[in-house]
């Protein structure tokens, strides 16, 4: 039973007609690379604390692992684990037709084999004849399962601040002239702050001021296009970023193995995948086992909780690193040397990948609108989770999946849930079983 079928038929009982009478249209926002924590100074970024105040914002969202991008971009949409949906990292090697994926940056990036293992919202709404516009959202451009989104404005580097503007504008009037019923906007630009400068840094913060003022002004248009009761806004990130000490924390995997033993090996960084030729696996699995921080595991050995093990594409073993190490060949090999610096701090200070449970993961989730309370402070959730949320406020069946209901469902309007407890009410409780105890 879709979410909001049951919601509408409880509403129609108890004599409510408004939720059940159309779906309203829905607004989706992936920040990438905001981490929980970068609006706890909410009196500082007006545009934010409106919408926290007139919606829903979840204490943090656990990322799917690894808490890298592509792989959550698709179990938001998707609301399945990596290991379901099969898109498991940026960096992804297809052994069997000996095909890469490189962060959707080369030709064969496109090909079904990484997007056909799990339909993506945004197909399941253009089946069912609703349309999906979509502004550099990664993938957008691909056919998935024979099918693209009716508008695709495609990825490109980084967008500036007045091509999102105008993304946002051109959402907003199609959302309310019926040319779509959801809209989708991706945004880079905190997550390239963090990584150049590191997530604490005053670039990210003033990229996090600017993003405020874009939301300030999108709240404002929101109300004189008369869109308030009409349109859901939901805004969440792919993950988080930490602090990488740069030359420090490096692991140089050339140091332990004999790199010629290695038949292929994919990304850099928290998690690296690798392919030993079959006769050396065993010794560079010895050998790569007294490394110190960080692990390596065979596909059978990967931690259940990683829901990641049973994916297709995944190698015959996995490196992760400990939280701020870097796994690499040879730092010789890594871009700052390329680029012809000498500056060993001259490349990159954020990073993110590592355990989805590593609080610096953590993303941030907000959503306002007709279908949501407001001023609602809601638990914690996580990536797969989304999903539902949105299959919800569009009127949809969510496919099978992953996510949780109950962790969402009282964030919805209708929904009765008991107060979340607080210390106060936690402390009361303590003093009441004390006073009946003596
Ligand atoms: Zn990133």
């Amino acid at each position: 039973m879709a979410p909001h079928t049951g919601l509408c038929a409880l509403l129609l009982i108890a004599g409510s007609l408004h939720p059940c009478l159309a779906s309203p249209k829905l607004l989706v926002f992936l920040i990438d690379g905001f981490r929980y924590d970068y609006m706890d100074q909410l009196e500082t970024l007006p545009g934010f604390k409106e919408m926290v105040e007139s919606g829903v914002k979840a204490d943090y969202m656990t990322p799917d692992f690894p808490s890298l991008s592509y792989p959550n971009y698709y179990s938001l949409m998707t609301g399945r684990y990596c290991e379901v949906h099969q898109m498991i990292g940026n960096y992804m090697w297809d052994q069997a037709h000996n095909k890469e994926f490189l962060i959707g940056t080369n030709p064969d990036s496109q090909l079904p084999t990484w997007w056909d293992g799990s339909e993506p919202l945004w197909v399941t709404m253009q089946k069912l004849k609703k349309k999906v516009n979509m502004y550099f959202w990664p993938g957008c451009e691909v056919e998935i399962l024979g099918v693209r989104p009716q508008y695709c404005r495609p990825y490109i580097n980084n967008p500036s601040e007045s091509a999102f503007r105008e993304a946002i504008e051109d959402a907003l009037n199609s959302l309310r002239n019926n040319s779509a019923d959801m809209a989708a906007v991706y945004y880079e630009r905190i997550d390239v702050e963090g990584h150049h400068h590191g997530p604490m840094s005053l670039q990210r913060k003033e990229a996090t001021r600017r993003l405020d003022g874009i939301f300030k002004d999108m709240n404002q248009k929101i109300k004189e296009k008369k869109l308030q009761n009409n349109l859901d806004v939901v805004l969440f990130s792919d993950h988080g970023m930490t602090d990488i000490q740069w030359m420090e924390k490096v692991i140089e995997l050339k140091a332990y193995i004999n790199m010629t033993d290695i038949m292929k090996m994919m990304d850099r960084g928290p998690v690296v995948s690798l392919w030993p030729k079959q006769p050396q696996l065993n010794q560079v699995y010895e050998k790569l086992k007294v490394v110190k921080n960080m692990k390596v595991y065979k596909k059978e050995e990967i931690p259940d909780r990683f829901n990641y093990k049973r994916g297709k594409f995944v190698s015959s073993l996995t490196l992760v690193a400990d939280p701020g190490w870097f796994i690499t060949e040879s730092i010789e090999k890594l871009p700052y040397w390329e680029n012809g610096t000498d500056v060993p701090t001259g490349w990159q200070h954020g990073w993110h990948g590592y355990d989805n449970e590593f609080v610096d993961m953590r993303g941030f989730f907000l959503a306002f609108g007709p279908d949501f309370k407001k001023n609602y402070r809601a638990p914690p959730m996580r990536s797969v989770d989304v999903y539902n949320v949105m299959c919800n406020n569009l009127g949809i069946k969510a496919q099978p999946n992953n996510g949780s209901w109950s962790r969402v469902e009282c964030m919805l309007n209708g929904v009765a849930c008991l107060a979340r407890p607080t210390l106060l009410s936690i402390g009361v409780l303590a003093l009441v079983l004390i006073l009946l105890s003596v």
